[in-house]
């Protein structure tokens, strides 16, 4: 049965912190000779990570598997003090695009650790976030990853006025108010952030989907199935009521038989997919009725390439400048195109690289 009409979450897709970490590999591609390597997946996508691998990038999970000497990216997942100590040790050019929101916590971690905190961090077991974040302070830390797990890690609290509650930033609200809530009552002095540890980018995805959740038949998910905040997109969409929730990683795994004969179908994407595959399941989609986009907040956050790329930026600039006959001396002053990415897309970037 044909669809009738998509209803589009605003916001969707990627998020600054993937932005930039997309832009500053693409960058790493551009400037060195393959190959360049990254510590992990840059970010959890399947069809971003097959596009760097088809440039010549290589994903490693041991950075001793990286050659003396090779430029080397750490994912924007963050990574553990001690692999990035070693990954700067080895005469190698190094670049941590680790998200800023991600660094925050893994401070706070270090903070609360040293203040003499017992830290208790919500987050899934052995993803890449929450396997970095808790080698900041690994004797202070503990993983609570459900609800249940409050039943043995609590009573092995020992000073109550000392407990702090740290979260993987792309959680789903629920699952951490849940936690937070039945942590807080048996610890009333409990630290936590501000607001929370869950990134902008996660809360307005998800409030964008739950606005979409309620009136849509079916809701599809873009995204991977290693995707924290696309699983959580995914919860957040079944718990708003929907009847009917797909993952997928593209257009190719979207049968629309499975639909279920639903007319109205929200779509949104996890922060790491890009915005072509947003607009290829549209397509085959093809509602009748067209498209109602579903506006929730504006994001305009922009996070600034990482430190060593910056450090090396003037000299891009004064590269480029050469190339097309300028004054290099004047453009790594004046600033030239590798100075300002914000106004750049990481959709287009890659999608040029490719060419
Ligand atoms: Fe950063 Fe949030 Fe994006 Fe993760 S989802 S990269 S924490 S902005």
């Amino acid at each position: 049965m044909p669809v009738d009409r998509v209803l589009l979450a605003q916001p969707r897709g990627y998020c600054a912190g993937v932005e930039m970490a997309i832009k500053a590999l693409a960058w790493m591609v551009r400037v060195f000779e393959p190959p360049v390597y990254c510590y992990h997946e840059i970010v959890h996508n399947r069809l971003v990570v097959d596009r760097f691998r088809d440039l010549g990038v290589v994903f490693v999970d041991d950075v001793d598997e990286v050659p003396e000497g090779a430029p080397l990216m750490l994912s924007a997942h963050g990574s553990a003090p001690e692999i990035v100590a070693t990954a700067r040790s080895r005469n190698r050019f190094v670049v941590n695009a680790v998200c800023p929101l991600v660094t925050k916590v893994h401070h706070e971690a270090k903070v609360r650790a040293e203040k003499g905190f017992t830290v208790l961090y919500v987050g899934h077991a052995g993803h890449d976030e929450a396997v970095g974040t808790l080698a900041v302070a690994p004797e202070s830390m503990q993983l609570v990853e459900h609800e249940e797990d409050l039943d043995d890690v609590l009573p092995e609290v020992q000073d109550p006025s000392k407990v702090a509650l740290l979260a993987q930033t792309t959680l789903s609200m629920r699952d951490w108010e849940g936690i937070m809530d039945r942590t807080r009552e048996q610890f009333p002095e409990l630290w936590t952030a501000t607001r929370n540890d869950l990134c902008f980018a996660t809360t307005n995805r998800q409030a964008a989907l739950t606005a979409i959740a309620t009136r849509a038949e079916a809701v599809v998910v873009i995204g991977s199935a290693n995707s924290s905040n696309t699983i959580a997109l995914t919860k957040v969409a079944r718990s708003a009521g929907c009847p009917l929730v797909l993952r997928v990683d593209g257009p190719e795994e979207l049968f629309v038989d499975e639909l279920d004969g639903a007319r109205v179908v929200g779509v949104t994407a996890g922060a790491s997919a890009p915005e072509d595959l947003v607009q290829a399941v549209i397509a085959k989609l093809d509602p009748a009725e067209g498209v109602e986009p579903v506006y929730v907040t504006d994001e305009d956050e922009y996070f600034p390439p990482p430190r060593e790329l910056r450090e090396l930026v003037p000299a891009l600039d004064g590269l480029a400048a050469l190339m097309v006959g300028g004054n290099p001396v004047a453009a790594r002053r004046r600033g030239g195109p590798f100075s300002d990415d914000r106004g750049m897309d990481a959709s287009l970037v890659l999608a040029e690289l490719a060419r």
